[in-house]
């Protein structure tokens, strides 16, 4: 098929749920893909920071080929070696004792607000307290839902109802009412506004370390270990979401160890597979133990196949000290992306990002300077309407930053002249 046959074949039995590009990856090698009518592309999206060793790394093609032919899928009625290898190599690395596996990163949210909740509500019978009892004053007026969750603008954690509700973005919102009660979304670095939302009722603080969709949001210092002082204070418990900024992207293996701070749970997805769809819930040994038999589950979560391929990808990750590496290619990207501003002046506003996870507000809507990388063979993508997000993979070279960023300047320079004076 050509580009032009995929497109108008999708256009016709596809839901029309996604403002997709014109181009139709049909290969892939490290930073590189290659569409349906053999064109080339530097690829800084990653699949939305999943591939996160590039495009088919031989580790995880082998690993995935051994384990296709061995065994795809079973259940969890089953025990499973690749399940339980996986969980052990994410535990002795993270603050986390146990791991729920899954297979998507929304997925890995509802399993983490699941796991808050029922810890609350556990909680709450063991002091002889039924869960309406907890619950803020206004109860009566569906208002309050026994167990809340605070959670922040800008973020983004999916698109099943739990991890919809949570994501601070209106727009995702519209036209889904109602969403799952208890949700409080208060202004992200604002430590007072969560103090203001928090009532009896509360059980948990779900945050990106770094707002990956909501375009490459920082904290400002003080605030996680604030939540994290939050949450001890009162027994919250605090959940992390590094389905985006994790596994060595930002310069860290875990993104929260730059800011020294712990969650008692963290949601990982995207990079863990390595290109293959899994998502994980790690938790600390006493906030697991909520979960019984029978709580929560998955018929594909965990499988062989997926376990096999994140597996693969760890290793390599860590083999290749790839979260020294992001930090260190990151530098030189987010040098890079400064010397825009003298080059181009007037295109960009702000730089922002942590290693591998940059982004660049732009003076200007970022679609159309996307649609000029595109035709001159650069895939980036844009977040938060003007934020324009580079997500290289981690293996990522420096002649390969170097060529993206000359593409990335004459798209700028060509965007800026077309622009309306
Ligand atoms: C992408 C993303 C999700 C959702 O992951 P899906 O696999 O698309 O369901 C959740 N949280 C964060 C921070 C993400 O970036």
């Amino acid at each position: 098929m050509t580009t032009e046959t995929v497109i108008e074949l999708g256009r016709r039995v596809l839901m029309n749920t996604y403002g997709r590009l014109p181009v139709a990856p049909v290969r892939g090698q490290g930073s590189r893909l290659w569409d349906a009518d053999g064109r080339e592309y530097l690829d800084f999206v990653s699949g939305l920071a999943a591939n996160a060793l590039g495009h088919c790394h031989p580790a995880v093609v082998e690993a995935v080929r051994e384990q296709a032919g061995r065994l795809l899928h079973v259940s969890n009625l089953y025990h499973i070696a690749p399940q339980a290898e996986l969980a052990a190599w994410l535990v002795e690395r993270s603050f986390a004792d146990r791991a729920f596996f899954c297979n998507s990163g929304a997925e890995a949210v509802e399993g983490a607000l699941k796991l808050a909740r029922k810890r609350a509500w556990r909680r709450a019978r063991a002091a002889g307290k039924a869960p309406d009892a907890v619950a803020g004053p206004d109860t009566s007026a569906g208002s309050r839902a026994p167990f809340e969750v605070i959670a922040f603008h800008k973020s983004f954690h999916g698109r099943t109802y739990g991890a919809l509700s949570a994501t601070g973005q209106p727009r995702y919102h519209q036209g889904f009412e109602p969403l799952l009660p208890g949700i409080r979304l208060v202004p992200y670095g604002d430590l007072d506004a969560v103090a203001r939302a928090a009532s009896p009722a509360t059980c948990a603080v779900l945050v990106e370390p770094v707002q990956g969709e909501g375009g490459l949001n920082v904290p400002p210092p003080g605030f996680l270990p604030g939540l994290r002082a939050m949450c001890d204070r009162h027994g919250w418990t605090l959940v992390f979401d590094e389905i985006q900024c994790g596994l060595g992207r930002t310069g860290r293996l875990f993104c929260h160890q730059h800011f020294g701070v712990e969650p008692d749970v963290m949601t990982l997805a995207k990079a863990l597979g390595g290109g293959v769809a899994i998502g994980a819930v790690l938790a600390r040994e006493d906030v697991a133990a909520a979960f019984e038999p029978g709580d929560h589950a998955s018929t594909f979560g965990g499988n062989p196949l997926a376990c096999a391929a994140a597996l693969a990808t760890l290793r390599v990750i860590e083999a290749e000290t790839l979260p020294e590496r992001a930090a260190r290619l990151g530098a030189y990207l987010s040098d890079a992306l400064r010397a825009l501003a003298r080059t181009v002046p007037g295109a960009t506003i702000e730089f922002r990002g942590l290693g591998l996870l940059q982004g660049v507000r732009l003076a200007f809507p970022g679609a159309p300077v996307v649609q000029a990388c595109l035709e001159r063979g650069l895939l980036v993508n844009c977040t938060d309407t003007d934020v324009l997000r580079l997500l290289p993979p981690l293996v990522v070279t420096e002649a390969e930053i170097d060529r993206a960023l000359e593409i990335l300047e004459a798209s700028l320079v060509a965007v800026t002249a077309a622009l309306p004076a």
